[in-house]
């Protein structure tokens, strides 16, 4: 058979993609059906696809490619690496120097007394180390009945089953036999779709206090940690109340629960800080890291721990691991990556210019007449769809009819922009000059216009 390539006429790419190629996240007949887009190459904030379309990519991948695509100085360390040492673990009493270089850079950035790294592949399995290093920390602290780890409905922690369980996507629920066991599931601080007449403020409150609610049921003495994202990603870029995270942390205070950040996509910068639990306040004992740890370039995630906890862990075995934490090229692409993101001051530019201007331009989107709530944190935004934003009002058609349909809007006008629902949603590059920024809000605008149109055509208003 001839060798597969770029080259080959895009409906051979897409049968042969059909054929055997099993999607995540996706039901793949249909797929099939319609014909994969095929992506080709990247550059900066642009995707180009085997049509030669430019399509810019205002999701990063899956929110990951923080400093933008194509940047040669990652693909040289790998290909060093790769030369000087492509694979070795860190199982039996063996280290490498980009493990160990990584694992001292990442106790540099974070916050307080985080100053202890186990490494993944990605989110989910750190995840899945999170689960079961806080249950062993309390086993070896003689409290081997707090088991329980309290997350919330609608976040997004992985897709392993562990992961998946303490994720709280009821889709995800319904298939392969989860949540698994000493999982519990409190309501979240999504006050556009679930605060009714509530003030903000005090919704974020009550949303917090259901911690202390759901620890109280439980037991105290049954509870090992909370989980949260700092700002929920995949469950619709929805930013909590001001007052939602300083009662979770004081929750968990009061009655010893460990309290786990998942930073995965708020970690490296896109929240302007390096980690979202600075811009959110939270001082968490652990924290899941992933993503813009490499920017995408290589699969690596890991969990950050505290004095404490990693104290404990450390006084006996942890029977736990992967053949690839710690990977020697994956670790090796991430401290350069961690480099540029710090020597570029891209957090700086985050903060004093792409954000604050992205921010500007995001607060005109509720003057569209689909747009209700314009959420924004630092580069990571949403907007939610409504056909009566006085009421905050939801479609009549199935939850998420209209927000596919923008989406296929946004596809169409060569913009990478995810749905949740009827919520849209973003997490560029952090790279993006004002320049780019205009020109990724005049394709959202675009977009949001042929929506209404269509919407208005079929009578869905
Ligand atoms: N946690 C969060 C907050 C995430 O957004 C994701 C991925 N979207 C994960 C965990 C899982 O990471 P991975 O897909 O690398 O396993």
């Amino acid at each position: 058979m001839a060798a597969i390539t770029n080259h080959m006429p895009t409906a051979e790419l897409q049968a042969l993609d059909a054929a055997h190629h099993m999607h995540p996240f996706t039901a793949n007949a249909e797929l099939g059906e319609k014909g994969v887009r095929v992506i080709t190459r990247a550059k900066g904030a642009y995707l180009t696809d085997s049509e030669g379309e430019e399509i810019f990519d205002a999701m990063s991948g899956l929110w990951c490619v923080n400093i933008g695509y194509g940047r040669q100085e990652l693909a040289d360390v790998a290909a060093r690496q790769m030369r000087e040492l492509p694979f070795y673990n860190t199982f039996f009493q063996t280290t490498h120097v980009p493990a160990i270089a990584l694992a001292d850079k990442l106790a540099e950035l974070a916050p307080g007394d985080l100053n202890h790294v186990f490494f993944a592949s990605g989110g989910s399995d750190a995840n899945d180390t999170n689960i079961r290093m806080v249950r062993t920390y309390w086993a070896m602290k003689g409290q081997p009945d707090r088991k329980v780890i309290i997350s919330r409905k609608n976040a997004y922690h992985g897709s392993t089953v562990a992961s998946g369980s303490l994720g709280g996507m009821t889709a995800m629920h319904e298939q392969g036999g989860m949540p698994i066991p000493d999982i519990h599931h409190i309501n979240q601080p999504n006050w556009w779709a679930e605060g009714g007449d509530t003030a903000p403020e005090d919704f974020g409150l009550a949303r917090a206090r259901e911690l202390e609610e759901a620890i109280l049921e439980l037991g105290a003495d049954r509870v090992a940690a909370f989980i949260g994202e700092p700002v929920q990603g995949a469950g619709g870029v929805i930013v909590p109340p001001e007052t939602y995270w300083p009662e979770i942390q004081r929750i968990c205070a009061k009655y010893d629960i460990l309290l786990i950040a998942d930073e995965v996509i708020c970690g490296f910068g896109r929240t302007g800080n390096w980690f979202g639990s600075e811009t959110m306040g939270i001082r968490p004992h652990i924290m899941t890291v992933a993503k813009g740890l490499s920017s995408g370039y290589a699969p690596i995630g890991a969990s950050i721990v505290c004095d404490e906890v990693a104290e404990v862990i450390s006084s006996g075995e942890f029977n736990h691991g992967y053949t690839y934490s710690g990977h020697p090229v994956a670790a090796a692409v991430a401290l350069e990556n961690l480099r540029i993101l710090q020597e570029e001051n891209i957090l700086g530019h985050v903060r004093d210019v792409a954000a604050p201007y992205l921010a500007e331009a995001w607060a005109t989107l509720v003057d569209h007449p689909l747009v209700g709530e314009a959420a924004i944190c630092g580069m990571m935004a949403s907007i939610a769809l409504t056909p009566d934003k006085a009421r905050r009002a939801k479609f009549a058609s199935e939850p998420g009819t209209v927000g596919y349909l923008c989406r296929e809007m946004c596809f169409a006008n060569n913009l990478i922009m995810r749905h949740v629902g009827d919520r849209m949603i973003i997490s560029p590059p952090l790279i993006l000059d004002t320049g780019d920024i205009d020109e990724m809000m005049a394709r959202i605008r675009k977009s949001l216009d042929e929506t209404y149109e269509k919407l208005n055509e079929k009578g869905l208003l």
